[in-house]
């Protein structure tokens, strides 16, 4: 059966949890071959035998995206094995909470690091096989869609430089939007409110944190993984003349 990203080829970071594995399993859904990349292999094997299973293609691709070198190792690892890279999914994040005054700049240094760092380290590493699908591939067009927050559009007390950084990867999408578009690169951020992922639990070391956190996930009726996986694959299959550059899903709760 022919499926709308058939003869596609997608690369997720961060499939191990959360939305990457919903990512990953959507996108195999609807015909990529896709690449799961993350620290957790055995994760990865897990969700290759399942999407396989299920009759999808998938390869896991152990990475920490954090070193450039790892990073483009990954995309060279799934260039190799596929023959060419469509989809881009920057997603694999970080959230370490808490004032500024008196933090530990070693949480910053991490969150930097996978956030900005990571997102650019694989970018640029795929940007040239992304450029090359536009020309050549099935369907003319390239994607990249980066995994952002309502923290990129909204800044809170205590969440300083998660705030930073999901900014920062609200700002670099739309200039390298204007860059790429016109070679048929879409390049697209979208931003989730809360969703029911290991997020939350990146702050277990912090009663207070952790407590205001579980708190919010009682009360509100968050969205799951799946949902936001359906916005990345909204983003992936429009018309080669339609992109969508900003995306933003909230939970109905979430005010
Ligand atoms: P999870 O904690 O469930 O997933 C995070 C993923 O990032 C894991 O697969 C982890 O894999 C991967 N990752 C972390 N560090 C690295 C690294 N150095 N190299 C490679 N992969 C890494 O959280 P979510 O699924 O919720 O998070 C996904 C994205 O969604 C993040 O960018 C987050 O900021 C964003 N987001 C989440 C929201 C939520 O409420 N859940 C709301 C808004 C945005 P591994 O540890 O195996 O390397």
């Amino acid at each position: 059966m022919t499926s709308k990203l058939t003869g596609t080829v997608a690369l997720v970071t961060g499939a191990s949890s959360g939305i990457g594995t919903a990512t990953a399993r959507q996108l195999a859904e609807q015909g990529a071959s896709v690449a799961l990349v993350a620290r957790r292999k055995d994760r990865l094997d897990d969700l290759a035998a399942e999407i396989t299973a299920a009759g999808g293609t998938a390869l896991a691709v152990e990475a920490d995206i954090t070193d450039s070198a790892q990073a483009a190792a990954a995309v060279q690892q799934t260039v190799e094995h596929f023959g060419r890279l469509d989809i881009l999914v920057n997603n694999a994040g970080l959230m370490l909470l808490g004032p500024v005054v008196g933090a530990d700049p070693t949480e910053w240094e991490r969150m930097i690091a996978v956030n900005v760092q990571g997102l650019l380290h694989t970018t640029h590493a795929a940007l040239p096989h992304l450029l090359k699908a536009a020309e050549e591939g099935p369907r003319r067009v390239a994607d990249i869609v980066n995994i952002s927050s309502i923290a990129g559009r909204e800044a809170w007390n205590g969440y300083g430089v998660y705030n930073l950084t999901k900014f920062g990867v609200n700002g670099f999408t739309e200039s390298l939007r204007k860059e790429i578009t016109q070679r048929h690169v879409r390049v697209g951020v979208l931003e989730p409110g809360g969703v029911a992922t290991e997020l939350a639990s990146h702050n277990d070391h912090k009663p207070d944190i952790r407590e205001a956190t579980a708190t919010f996930y009682e009360q509100t009726e968050v969205l799951q993984p799946e949902d936001i996986a359906d916005g990345v694959a909204y983003m992936v299959t429009r018309p080669r003349h339609a992109s969508i550059g900003e995306l933003w899903i909230m939970p109905t709760d979430q005010a």
